[in-house]
C-alpha cells in the first residue's frame, strides 16, 4: 500500500490481512456484512484492550468517490504505525472499527466496467443498483431520493432492502451501546455535515456537534489550506434521506455523527488525481484528532475514562481539603 496510487477490492483486502499479521495483538479482522454479489464487507479493529468506547468509521460506500478508500486507508496505517504522540493515544483511547470499501460490489465495478459507477449492483430489469445512501431506514424515499431505478438516486424497492445496508446497519447496531463517534466518508465538495437531511432545524445536539465539527475543520485546513464548510447536510448540500448518518443518529442515538465530503470543490471531482491522497489523508487525520479533542472538551467521547476522572476531581478535592 502506497499513498500515491488508488488500489483495486482485491488490495485493500489483502492489505488488511497483511496488517493483521503485522499487528495481531492490537488489529483484527472484522466483518461488517456481506454484498449483493456475495462479497464480504471487510473492515479492520484496531484495539489495545477491550472495553473502550468505539470510533466507527464507513467509507466507500458510493463506489466511485475512490478517495475515501484511499483516505481511510491512510487513517488505519497512520493509527497501527504513526509515531506521533498524539495519533498513538487517539489509537490506544478508542477501539476503532473500520470499513474502507462498504459497496464492494459497485467499486469493483468502477475498477473494471465504468470508473463513475454510484450504487449497488443489484439488478432490477433493465436497470442495475441502489443509491445504498438513501436505502438506510429513516425518512426512506422522502425527499433528494429517487423511485426510478435508472436514476443515481434510486432509494431501493424498501428501507434497508439491499443486502449491504441491512447487513451492515445490524453490525453497527449490535455496537450501537459503544459507538461515541461515527463518520461516513464521501466525496466531494470540502464539506462536513451532520445530521439531518431532511431538514434544516437544529434537531439534537446539533450547537455542539457544529462548535466541534468548525473546530475540526479549521484543524484540517492548517496543514495545506485547504478550506472546509460545515453543516447538516441539508443547510450545506442538499435534502438528502435514507443516509446512513441520519439512521445513525436517530435510530441508534450515536453521540456524534458525521459525513465527511472529502476533496475537491469540483475541479477533478470523483476524478481527484492520486498525488492528492497523501495530502487528503494527512489533513482529515489531523481533523479527526481534533474532533477528538473538542468533543472532549464539551465531555463527550469521556465515558471509557470517565471513572478515572471522577477519582481524580475526588482525589483533588481531598487534597485540597486536607491541605486548607
Ligand atoms: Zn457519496
Amino acid at each position: 500500500m502506497t499513498w500515491d496510487a488508488y488500489y483495486e477490492l482485491d488490495d485493500i483486502y489483502a492489505w488488511i490481512d497483511d496488517l493483521v499479521a503485522t499487528y495481531p495483538t492490537v488489529a483484527s479482522t472484522i466483518e461488517g456484512g456481506t454484498s449483493h454479489e456475495g462479497r464480504t464487507i471487510k473492515g479492520i479493529k484496531i484495539s489495545h484492550g477491550s472495553g473502550k468506547k468505539i470510533i466507527f468509521i464507513e467509507s466507500g460506500i458510493h463506489a466511485r468517490e475512490w478517495i475515501t478508500p484511499a483516505v481511510t486507508n491512510y487513517i488505519i496505517n497512520e493509527l497501527l504505525s504513526s509515531t506521533d504522540e498524539e495519533t498513538q493515544a487517539a489509537a490506544r483511547d478508542f477501539d476503532w472499527y473500520i470499513f474502507p470499501v462498504t459497496n464492494p460490489d459497485g467499486y469493483i465495478w468502477t475498477h473494471t466496467e465504468f470508473r463513475l459507477w454510484r450504487k449497488n449492483r443489484r439488478p432490477f430489469g433493465d436497470e442495475v443498483g441502489v443509491d445504498l445512501n438513501r436505502n438506510w431506514n429513516n425518512n426512506w424515499l422522502g425527499v433528494g431520493s429517487s423511485n426510478v431505478t435508472s436514476s443515481n438516486t434510486y432509494a431501493g424497492p424498501g428501507p434497508f432492502s439491499e443486502a449491504e445496508t441491512r447487513t451492515l446497519s445490524e453490525y453497527i447496531s449490535s455496537l450501537a451501546d459503544d459507538i461515541e463517534l461515527y463518520l461516513s466518508m464521501h466525496s466531494s465538495g470540502q464539506l462536513l455535515l451532520l445530521p439531518f437531511g431532511n431538514t434544516t432545524e437544529p434537531l439534537a445536539n446539533y450547537y455542539d456537534a457544529m462548535k466541534i465539527g468548525r473546530r475540526a475543520m479549521g484543524a484540517l485546513s492548517v496543514r495545506y489550506g485547504t478550506p472546509y464548510t460545515t453543516g447538516n447536510i441539508a443547510e450545506a448540500i442538499y435534502l438528502a434521506t435514507g443516509t446512513s448518518i441520519d439512521w445513525v443518529k436517530e435510530a441508534l442515538k450515536i453521540p456524534l455523527v458525521y459525513c465527511y465530503e472529502l476533496r475537491d470543490r469540483g475541479t477533478y471531482g470523483h476524478l481527484l488525481p492520486a498525488d492528492q491522497i497523501l495530502p487528503s489523508g494527512e489533513e482529515t487525520m489531523d481533523s479527526i484528532l481534533e474532533m477528538i479533542h473538542q468533543a472532549r472538551r464539551l465531555d463527550y467521547m469521556n465515558s471509557g475514562s470517565g471513572l478515572h476522572a471522577s477519582l481524580l476531581t475526588i482525589a483533588f478535592v481531598f487534597v485540597n481539603y486536607v491541605m486548607f
